[in-house]
């Protein structure tokens, strides 16, 4: 017997609780970003109402308290992907952020000309254009793991990218155009065997379940709040410590200082030294109180009904004559992701169409314009759940392309 009840689990989040155009708000677009719940915002709330203070800088009460939050919140988003300790999660605005600090930092000062960098066809623009601007400045070259029919990754040509030139494999957990989950243990360990280092975009992989770091093998992990019932403007960059004690800053300010001298300065310690001025004190607060939110569910029964709705939803929209799933046919092999297009139905259309009924999925190339010139289109419609969706909600999605489908035939 189930013991979590996405009905119930709703109540914790206000936002869901409205009608919008007069219709209740059912809300497929969580792969652009998360509803939050009431636990997190009276966190971040109360940390403005009592403890607000800067962090690690007054010797005066409220400053302590700041800091305590802070740190506490870093050792639990820590834990949550299983992190060997609280020091190797860097705060950054969110994915995209930290794999900048990583191309900006470790980058500049191991990617050579000559060298390559092999990224994949179904990347977010996040993991993709800051390796162009790399490569462009050091002269290295890019290369692609191409994608299937399915929207999953070829890894037969593998043997051949990976050489002694590959210097970085960055490749994403999981597809936010397609949902794909990406082989990320398998790739890291052929990564490893030329000596190349691994980073992964997971900012929709720490999302729906949690992570082993250490487990996947590789070096790098980025991954958003916002995406996982925390606040917006907070994520996390992992390494390995010794690997960041290894690098640069990435960038200079307050905080990330050990020394000042006239013509040079020491470096605080690890993560500090990436985290130049003043930071997103309440977000990172914010972000802890996610996790610890996340972390009161029964994890398996929330994947379970994950995937039932994935199943759900492919099944009856995959029963829309006309209209077309992109990404893998298997449930298995995706997650919480459904990309579709309609005949000649332009998806912006379909994503009108649908909020006049109350419900919010995004249209567009989703910052993944190599998949969709892939599939030859400009832009698809995507519905992405969470822990909170139902059944129900599927339902009002596939009704209303019903009507979208009797509009444009
Ligand atoms: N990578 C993937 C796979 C994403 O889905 C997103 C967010 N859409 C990002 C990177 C960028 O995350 P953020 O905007 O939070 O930096």
């Amino acid at each position: 017997m189930s013991s979590f009840d996405p009905v119930a689990i709703r109540r914790d989040f206000p936002t869901l609780d409205q009608q919008v155009n007069g219709k209740p708000l059912v809300y497929l677009d969580n792969a652009a970003t998360s509803q939050k719940p009431r636990a997190v915002l009276d966190v971040v709330n109360a940390y403005y109402l009592h403890d607000n203070a800067n962090v690690h800088r007054g010797i005066h009460e409220l400053s302590r308290r700041a800091t305590e939050a802070y740190e506490e919140a870093r050792a639990k988003v820590a834990g949550w992907i299983n992190a060997a300790d609280s020091s190797e999660v860097v705060w950054t605005r969110g994915t995209t952020e930290a794999i900048n600090l990583v191309a900006g930092s470790w980058g500049m000062d191991n990617i050579h000309a000559g060298d390559e960098i092999v990224v994949t066809v179904l990347e977010h623009h996040s993991n993709l254009v800051p390796w162009q601007l790399l490569a462009r400045r050091t002269g290295a070259k890019l290369r692609y793991i191409e994608i299937d029919d399915q929207g999953r990754l070829d890894l037969g040509p593998l043997p051949d990218l990976l050489n002694e030139r590959t210097k970085l494999v960055a490749v994403s957990h999981i597809s936010n155009s397609l949902g794909t989950v990406n082989p990320v243990r398998e790739i890291a360990e052929a990564a490893k065997k030329v000596g190349a280092l691994v980073l992964v975009d997971g900012a929709q992989g720490a999302v729906h379940a949690r992570v082993d770091v250490q487990a996947l093998g590789v070096d790098f992990y980025a991954f958003s709040g916002h995406k996982m019932c925390g606040p917006t403007g907070i994520g996390a960059l992992w390494a390995r410590r010794e690997l960041l004690e290894s690098m640069e800053p990435y960038q200079g300010g307050g905080e990330m200082i050990e020394f000042v001298e006239r013509d040079m300065s020491t470096w605080a310690e690890v993560p500090h030294k990436f985290e130049a001025g003043t930071p997103n004190i309440a977000g990172a607060i914010g972000f802890g109180a996610a996790v610890d939110y996340l972390a009161t569910l029964p994890a398996d029964e929330v994947a379970a009904h994950e995937r039932t709705l994935m199943a759900y939803a492919m099944e009856r929209l995959g029963a829309i004559p006309g209209l077309r799933i992109y990404g893998p046919e298997s449930v298995e092999e995706r997650s919480a992701v459904v990309s579709f297009t309609m005949g000649d139905a332009h998806p912006h259309d379909i994503s009108t169409i649908l909020d006049s009924e109350g419900i919010a999925i995004r249209a567009g190339h989703h910052c993944a314009q190599l998949v969709m010139k892939r599939y030859g289109v400009s832009a698809t419609a995507r519905a992405s759940f969470y822990l909170y969706n139902t059944e129900e909600e599927v339902d009002r999605l596939a009704d209303s392309l019903e009507v979208v489908k009797g509009i444009f035939g």
